[in-house]
């Protein structure tokens, strides 16, 4: 929890402020125009995260929705499309930027309950090559969505399939560390590799610094030299070219090299949320695989999630509920702050 506030903030894993250790390492870094290239903190940061991931190079850029642009837009061309799922972030969350910005068309899917997109959908989904149709160019799968870690073994079998008929592979592996760690939880895997893994099933790769792992801003798009020289340019285009961000590269390296092993503890919070709330009748609680936590209200509860929030809010707890109610556990939480929590939502079903 941040000192300057008591509030016990579950909205998002965005929410994190940057660790005093952090604040240093920001402080130290050594920078220079990266438009230019000049930027050694930039520099290291993107052959770092592309070493991890087994990459030849990777790309900052500010955002997760910039990398995911940068990634589709240098995949396809105007009148290509990308299968995507419905709750992806990169069709549903990102005001249609693939559309807007590259005239690729995303030919959406809906998700089977673990997550994951069926084979025979994504088969079904690739169009011949027609005059009537767009070209099907791109699978873009997301690891983990909704909080859920996708099979590996799907993982492999999906992208095969991409692979097989022709389509290029993306992963919004924005949380790709949780799904890592889950992945890797009760298994002597560590949590690199299985992040290596998951990875070396994609042409590109996109994670996010700004969500669990607990930098101020920031993601990276991994890929090959050539699909990332395109991707350099798209980001330029989109007004993504930062000057001195090595201030901010060295956030994320920092993340990148104490911020891993400690998820683990995020997702245990998660499940310490679960366990406190079960029994409440009004309450679904969904169980948690990583960080993100959702509950969804039943019965007559089932129109009170505004007033459940306002009321959270009051006891110094915030969460979301834009579809269902959703509690994210990240760094700046602690198990104090969720038994806080969990007092709180109890309290509300009380009176
Ligand atoms: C947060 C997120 C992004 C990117 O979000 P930004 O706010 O643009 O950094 C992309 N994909 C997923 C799955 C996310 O959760």
């Amino acid at each position: 929890m941040n000192a300057s506030s008591n509030v016990i903030d579950l909205r998002s894993d965005t929410v994190t402020r940057p660790t005093a250790a952090m604040r240093d390492a920001m402080m130290a870094a050594d920078v220079g125009d990266d438009v230019f290239g000049d930027d050694p903190s930039v520099n290291a940061l993107q052959e770092q995260i592309a070493g991890m991931l087994g990459f030849e190079a990777a790309l900052f850029v500010p955002t997760g929705t910039q990398s995911n642009l940068c990634a589709i837009l240098a995949h396809c061309q105007r009148g290509d499309e990308y299968i995507v799922g419905q709750q992806a972030h990169c069709y549903r969350w990102e005001g249609g930027g693939a559309a807007v910005f590259g005239s690729v068309q995303p030919q959406p899917l809906n998700h089977q309950p673990d997550g994951t997109l069926a084979l025979e959908d994504i088969e079904a989904a690739i169009k011949p090559d027609d005059a009537h149709f767009a070209r099907t160019r791109l699978l873009a799968l997301e690891n983990t969505l909704g909080g859920k870690l996708l099979p590996f073994a799907y993982v492999q079998k999906a992208t095969e399939l991409a692979r097989r008929k022709g389509l290029a592979r993306h992963l919004d592996g924005a949380r790709l560390f949780n799904a890592a760690t889950a992945q890797a939880a009760g298994t002597d895997a560590d949590v690199r590799s299985e992040a290596r893994r998951i990875a070396e099933c994609f042409d590109s790769v996109s994670v996010c610094f700004s969500k669990g792992l607990g930098a101020p801003v920031g993601s990276a798009l991994c890929g090959s030299s050539e699909l990332i020289a395109r991707a350099h340019r798209i980001r330029k285009m989109a007004g993504g070219g930062m000057r001195q961000a090595g201030v901010l590269a060295a956030a994320a390296s920092h993340a990148l090299a104490h911020h891993i092993d400690r998820l683990a503890q995020d997702h245990e919070l998660a499940r310490r949320l679960a366990d406190g709330l079960a029994g409440i009748p009004q309450l679904r609680v969904e169980a948690p695989q990583t960080n993100l936590l959702f509950v969804d209200l039943e019965g007559e509860a089932r129109h009170r999630s505004p007033e459940l929030l306002a009321h959270l809010k009051q006891n110094g707890v915030l969460a979301t509920g834009l579809y269902r109610l959703r509690f994210a556990t990240h760094l700046d939480v602690d198990a104090n702050g969720i038994d806080r929590a969990i007092g709180a939502i109890r309290s509300f079903f009380r009176a």
